[in-house]
Parts: C-alpha cells; structure tokens; sequence
C-alpha cells in the first residue's frame, strides 16, 4: 500500500475549539465548510458535537451531508441558498441561513415555508464581496421580520483583513457594522479565526472560527495565541527510494536542482496530485526520521525529493513528515507562496487516518 497519508487528531481539534470558546465566551460555530478544510466534514462534525453551538458550511450539499450522517446540531449555510428552490429544503432539514442579498430577501418573502426560518442578514461592512450595503441593511432586517417566513435573525458581517493586526480596516469595518444595526435588537457574528485570536474588543454573540480549529495560523507574524493551537492534521509518507550522488547532477523533472557537492538523497511517496504544493521550492521544510530537513528540486505530480546528505539514520522506509506537529503547514505554504487554507483544502488521494474520538 502506498505510504502517504494524513493522520487527523480529533483531540486537537476539540483543544483549539476550546481555546477558540475560551478566548471569546461566546457562542461558537465550527466551520467546517470545504469538507473541513480537508480534514473530512462528518468525523470533524461528530467530535465537535458535544461542544460545538453549531457548525457552518458553504452550501446545502455540504449541510445535507451532515445531516445525512446523522449530525442534528445547527448548520448555516455561510452563503445561503443560490437558487430559492433550495428554501423547502432548508426547513425540511432545520438549516440556518445567510442572506446576503437583495435577492435572495425577495425569495424568502415569496416563499411559501411550512416553518419560518433562521437568518443571518450579512451586511457588506467594507469586504465589497457579499452582504446588504449599508442603506439597504435596517430595511433589509424590516422586510424579513415583516415576511412571516423567519423566525430569528442575526446580524453579521466578515473582516476583510482581520490578519493584519496593524491595520485599522477591522476596527472601520466594525464601526460600519455598528452604525448599520443601530436600535436593532438582535445577536451579532462578526468573528472568524483571525478576529478571534487577535481582536478581542471586537464584539460577537457568535464567532466562526474556521482555520484554527485545525491547528494553523491565520497570521503571517508569530502570535502568541495562535501559538497554542495543536495541528490537527499530519500529511505523512516514506522515502521510497535512495540516491547516492556525486556533485553536479540534476534532480527532477526542469533539473532545477543540481548537487553542489556529493548528496543522498531520498524519494518521498508524495507529490502534487495529493495537494502537496507544486510550487514549494527548495529549502521547504521537511521531517525525516524525526530530523528537520529540505525538500530539493520540484515536486512531482507522485513524488518529491528531499535532502537525506545529513541524516544517516534515514533510508529506505524512513518515514517523513511533509506538515504536522513538528513542521507547520502555515509555514510549508509561506514557502510555496499560499495559504494553510489552500494546501489543507487541495488534500487529495491520500487516505485521512483518525486518532482522537
Ligand atoms: C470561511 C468563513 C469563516 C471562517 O474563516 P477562518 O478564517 O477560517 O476562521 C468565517 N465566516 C465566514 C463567512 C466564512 O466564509
């Protein structure tokens, strides 16, 4: 059997959920759109259901799936539906939904519900992405109480650049939100990961914490809070084969790599068609054999290379760890240029092992 695979930590996952419910006191759901980002929707789901208020995914399929496996906790559909023939379904399924548009206002008030609905009216407080413009946001709020079709209703925004923790835009796109729900009396949600762990005088009934549950980083600087997040996720596999060569021989495919002097060098059973990042260079942080090592020359679509040259314990078997406890994957995707969201959502092909339940 292939040795690539990722070893999720349910017990993590339940820790940084804690640590994202302590910070905060307030009421939190998981996000867990985009199957977990990769860490698998459904077992995520089940250990976080005991503490979770509810959880949040992007659409209706990934909600059904939920519920398909029995989760009966709270969902909202982070975008609400896309076509209004989604709304029965809602009710049938007890989901809770966000109504970002003028749109999709008109299609709840015309819908014929057997069961008025939750809603989340999303204002645009500067994201310019989705939610009611400010002017449309306290009539917005009037037409669904007015509709009959809605039962509760929270207001909620989403920070645009809550990362960066010197910059003011979160601080002017929470007074945007303030001055938009004046003398509305309703629960607000305004927190994600970010706005969780460094903007605590930001106010939120309800925060959705999504990349911390899984252990990484939203910052690009060390952070004292996101420190104490456990990673959930460890992408393991094997060096499947060893190289000894002299100095001035190409590695891969565009021998973008030449030895600079005499190297051993391992193949690792891993490669972009498991999400690995294609665009990690050489120098990317790897573990093998419990020793801190580099990636060298590209990755291929099954396999890449790493530098065994100081590791004489490694070799054939060896295990290798691409991103986990010991090597973060906030700083395998700084190295290739993205986000820890990305290589955990690009997770592909390799089988997800669960500890922890
Ligand atoms: C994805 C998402 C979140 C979670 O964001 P993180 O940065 O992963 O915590 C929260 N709110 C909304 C609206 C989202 O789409």
């Amino acid at each position: 059997m292939r040795p690539a695979r990722a070893l999720i930590d349910l017990q993590a996952l339940r820790h940084n959920f804690q640590i994202a419910r302590e910070i905060t006191g307030a009421k939190a759901l998981a996000v867990i759109k985009a199957d977990a980002y990769g860490h698998g929707a459904v077992r995520c789901a089940q250990a976080l259901e005991a503490e979770a208020d509810g959880f949040a995914v992007a659409c209706i399929e990934e909600a059904l799936e939920l519920r398909a496996a029995g989760i009966r906790a709270p969902v909202l559909l982070l975008e609400g539906f896309f076509e209004a023939d989604e709304l029965p379904l809602i009710v049938e399924h007890g989901l809770w939904c966000v109504a970002h548009s003028l749109w999709q206002l008109e299609a709840i008030e015309k819908a014929a519900l057997s069961k008025p609905i939750n809603v989340w009216l999303k204002l645009d407080s500067g994201m310019h992405r989705v939610g009611l413009h400010p002017k449309d946001y306290q009539a917005g709020y009037q037409r669904l109480l007015a509709s009959g079709n809605v039962a509760k209703i929270v207001l909620m925004s989403h920070f645009a650049r809550a990362d960066e923790l010197n910059s003011q835009a979160s601080a002017e796109q929470a007074a945007v939100f303030e001055a938009a729900r004046q003398g509305l009396s309703a629960e607000v949600s305004l927190r994600n990961s970010p706005a969780v762990l460094g903007w605590p005088q930001i106010p939120s009934d309800w925060v959705r914490p999504g990349i911390m549950l899984y252990g990484a980083t939203p910052f690009e600087e060390a952070n004292a809070m996101a420190s104490r997040l456990q990673p959930v996720m460890t992408l393991e596999s094997k060096v499947i084969s060893v190289r000894e060569l002299p100095a001035g021989e190409p590695i891969g495919y565009g021998a973008k790599f030449i030895t600079p002097k005499p190297m051993r060098v391992g193949v690792v059973a891993m490669g972009y068609a498991d999400g690995y990042p294609r665009h990690a260079p050489t120098g990317t942080p790897v573990l093998v054999a419990g020793q801190r090592s580099q990636l060298i020359g590209r990755v291929s679509m099954d396999m890449l290379c790493v530098d065994l040259t100081d590791i004489p314990q490694a070799g054939l078997g060896s295990t290798v760890e691409l991103w986990g406890k010991n090597i973060l994957a906030s700083d395998v995707a700084m190295a290739a240029g993205t986000i820890p969201y990305q290589i955990f959502c690009n997770l592909r092909r390799v089988p997800l092992l669960y500890s922890g339940s």
